[in-house]
């Protein structure tokens, strides 16, 4: 785990696992070999197996503690969840995030919000838990934060082969646990929602701040490195790939030599760091000193 602090606010990384997700033009079209070739030095052996040449991609959530609440950005793959269009992550078992967080001090019930930036198999699955062959909420007592225009479009495609939706969102719903809530919505003075459509309909970023420091977590709106000299490269199964790319750009510009922490989802660890001005790009500092790993 990472841990790092924004102003009064805990932060640990918390990893379920790491993929190697394919090789880059699979699911990235415009990342063809020869597309690629100028960063594949700046990009290898983090972010791209130099053996294999498929992408690296933690799957993780951000456990958040500010003076009053413990959150969770995002809930990563989970267990026993049916998703068979990605082969990899249907029926897992054995995850590891709740005994990481019970390591980090954190049992289920002590967890009052989960934040989704958006309803994709790998930001939702420790929503719910199997129990009794029922899926239940995996945090009794949470409310779960969901964006209405998010909630919609993931309800509008349920019923096909991946049950997203029917295991880690539907059930949070009729527990009584949701939260549904505008793209902007402020939770408190120390986070808040932020727009970012493109990857999905309703995606979401989350914004923190205390005590004059800030921080952003990203959710998908931006996948991986290579995407930073490449903001308009956007990914097969984004719901808007155009409004994706403009999303990333201003994204990136906003947030470019800023001193806001942006914590992403897939990057390779420490998947945090600040954006920085690259050529006619942007690039990545991760952080380091100020992190604490264990
Ligand atoms: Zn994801």
């Amino acid at each position: 785990m990472t841990t790092f602090a924004i102003g009064d606010i805990e932060v640990q990384a918390v990893v379920e696992r790491i993929d190697l997700a394919g090789l880059p033009h699979r699911d990235f079209p415009d990342a063809v070999p020869e597309a690629l070739a100028p960063y594949r030095a700046w990009l290898e052996p983090a972010a791209i197996c130099p053996r294999s040449g498929e992408l690296i991609m933690p799957v993780q959530t951000y456990l958040v503690r500010t003076g009053h609440h413990t959150i969770l950005l995002d809930t990563c793959i989970g267990n026993h969840k049916t998703i068979p269009s990605t082969p990899d992550a249907h029926m897992c078992e054995g995850s590891p995030l709740l005994l990481k967080l019970a390591a980090a001090g954190v049992q289920a019930e002590e967890v009052d919000f989960v934040m989704c930036s958006h309803m994709h198999y790998d930001h939702v699955g420790w929503n719910t838990k199997l129990l009794d062959g029922r899926w239940v909420p995996t945090f009794p007592n949470a409310k779960y934060v969901f964006a209405r225009a998010e909630l919609d479009a993931a309800a509008a495609e349920a019923g096909g082969e991946d049950k997203v939706y029917e295991e880690s969102v539907l059930p949070v719903i009729e527990a009584g646990q949701a939260v549904i809530v505008e793209m902007d919505h402020q939770l408190d003075d120390n986070i808040w929602l932020e727009p970012t459509p493109g990857h999905t309909a309703g995606h979401v970023a989350f914004r923190l701040r205390s005590n004059g420091a800030d921080g952003v977590m990203t959710g998908d709106l931006i996948h991986c490195p290579m995407q930073l000299p490449h903001p308009e490269w956007s990914p097969s199964f984004d719901y808007d790939p155009a409004m994706g790319g403009v999303t990333r750009r201003s994204f990136l510009d906003t947030y470019c030599e800023r001193d806001v922490l942006v914590m992403t989802q897939h990057f390779p660890l420490p998947s945090i760091g600040h954006i920085t001005g690259r050529g006619d790009g942007f690039g990545f500092r991760y952080a380091g000193s100020d992190l604490v790993h264990n």
